[in-house]
């Protein structure tokens, strides 16, 4: 039997970073995996999808470049390629995960990992070789997979999950995508752009539900001019599989309509993988799909510990991580502060993205908070004007009485990457006039930020 101080099972952007820190905080450490270093993350979700939409934009670039004085002959996709670019970019990820544990000095092993009372995981290998492992801190990272709607089994072919969804051999005449959540969306925008007809199913009354509805509708507006077909307040009640492609029954207010198409995907959301680990063995708690843990991550039992998707709180490569760094850093004593999930960037990555970070306009006001709220459209932006990207707009909601910056919520091109100020700005507990103060580059889709600062102040310049 091998001993650890820490072990943790499951390599995704939860279990790899937080195995690196516990080494760097110079823990004996052992990380186990049954399938690809880097979990759902690199392999299946966040850097797949992102190389799938690097080429959904290049392609849409191509389609338009008379829109930018040029001429481009021919522009076509190769479906066949997209996909064998995006698979290539995961396996790289992957083995740069592989470098980071061999640098670290983590021990890899490989193999499905079952907890064991007394601080013990056995794990059997891909021979049936079944070994044990012990530590003083067990850290539970086993992430999720797609969820499955009693209506809409997936059978891996017509009605597919997500990772299927990035490996098709074929591309689809005609999808339905179910659930507008950013995994839903993104897909759809992918197919969208390679020619493939995409009608998108939401439960809710809005696309994108969690995000504002300004940004909602905006993005509802810029699919439908691109030609996806959305249908909102509408639920998939049924799906017939039985002839060449897929009959799937939607229910709206007026009534009930059939929908055909070659493919369904169903993007309803995650099912944790908590089955089958050993959970009940050792007396861990979970409630409604998820690890109970407090603060610091520890479950009841001592000695055992959970992080990422397995816990509650937002379902996200970057919450997963700063969990993962938050637990090992209390267990060597640092002192840490509880994480704050009211200042989680959240982020989708179609075209126009989105970006948001706190609270929305609604939820602000149903806080009881009376607020402030400055809007700044990209159609006034002189960078989104040269780029030829000016849809969308940042908005920004602060507290009337003291300032706080309450939620900030962007649509347009490349404001993933702007969301970081508002979550820095709101850490540091930045008031409207100190954003005001601090002079943004010019040009820049960043200058958007400043100007709805200054709109919700009734200071704004160039509107
Ligand atoms: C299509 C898609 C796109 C996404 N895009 C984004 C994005 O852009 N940004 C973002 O922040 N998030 C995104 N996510 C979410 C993100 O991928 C997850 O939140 C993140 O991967 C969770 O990390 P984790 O470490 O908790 O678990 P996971 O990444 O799920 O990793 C868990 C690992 O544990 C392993 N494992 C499970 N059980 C065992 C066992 N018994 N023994 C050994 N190994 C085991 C699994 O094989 C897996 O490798 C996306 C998800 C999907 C599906």
């Amino acid at each position: 039997m091998s001993t650890f101080d820490v072990i943790v099972l499951g390599s995704g952007p939860g279990g790899y970073v937080t195995a690196i820190r516990a080494s760097q905080l110079g823990f004996k450490t052992a990380i186990i995996e049954k399938e690809n270093l880097g979990g759902v993350c690199l392999n299946w979700g966040c850097i797949p999808t992102k190389a799938l939409l690097k080429s959904a934009q290049v392609f849409e670039y191509l389609k338009h470049a008379g829109d930018y004085g040029l001429t481009v002959e021919g522009a076509d996709k190769d479906f066949d390629a997209v996909v064998k670019r995006s698979r290539s970019v995961a396996d790289g990820m992957s083995k740069g995960v592989q470098f980071l544990m061999k640098k670290n000095k983590i021990e890899v092993i490989e193999g499905y990992g079952t907890l064991k009372p007394g601080k013990k995981v056995s794990v059997k290998d891909a021979e049936g070789k079944e070994t044990t492992h012990e530590a003083k801190h067990i850290i539970i990272a086993t992430g999720a997979r797609s969820r499955e709607l009693p209506s809409l089994p997936q059978d891996g072919e017509k009605i597919i999950g997500y990772r299927e969804a990035m490996t098709l051999k074929k591309q689809p005449a005609k999808m339905i995508v179910v659930g507008s959540g950013a995994i839903g969306i993104e897909f759809a925008y992918f197919y969208n752009s390679m020619g493939t007809e995409v009608t998108v199913v939401e439960y809710l009354p809005n696309i994108v539900p969690v995000e504002d509805e300004d940004v909602s509708k905006q993005l509802e507006r810029s699919f439908k001019k691109a030609g996806v077909k959305i249908m909102t307040s509408a639920e998939v009640t049924g799906v017939d599989t039985s002839g060449e492609g897929v009959k799937a029954t939607v229910k709206t207010a007026k009534g009930e309509q059939v929908l055909e198409a070659d493919i369904v995907l169903s993007a309803v959301g995650i099912k944790t993988n908590i089955e089958n680990i050993g959970l009940e063995e050792v007396g861990i708690a979970t409630d409604r799909d998820k690890i109970l843990v407090n603060d610091y991550y520890q479950t009841n039992i001592p000695g055992y510990y959970a992080i990422g998707d397995v816990t509650p709180g937002q379902a996200l490569a970057h919450v997963a991580s700063a969990e993962g760094i938050l637990c090992v850093e209390k267990i060597a004593g640092m002192h840490v502060e509880a994480l704050d999930y009211g200042n989680i960037p959240g982020c989708t990555y179609c075209m126009p993205e989105v970006a948001s970070v706190g609270l929305t306009e609604k939820q602000a006001k149903e806080q009881g908070y009376d607020i402030k709220v400055g809007k700044f459209p990209f159609s006034a932006s002189g960078k989104a004007k040269a780029s030829g990207n000016a849809d969308g707009f940042v908005k920004v909601v602060f507290d009337a009485k003291y300032g706080e910056w309450l939620g900030c919520h962007m649509i347009g091109a490349g404001v993933t990457d702007m969301i970081a100020e508002a979550v820095v700005g709101r850490k540091l507990e930045t008031t409207g006039h100190e954003i005001l103060k601090a002079v943004h580059p010019h040009p820049t889709m960043s200058e958007a930020v400043m100007e709805a600062v200054a709109d919700a102040y009734d200071e704004v310049i160039h509107l």
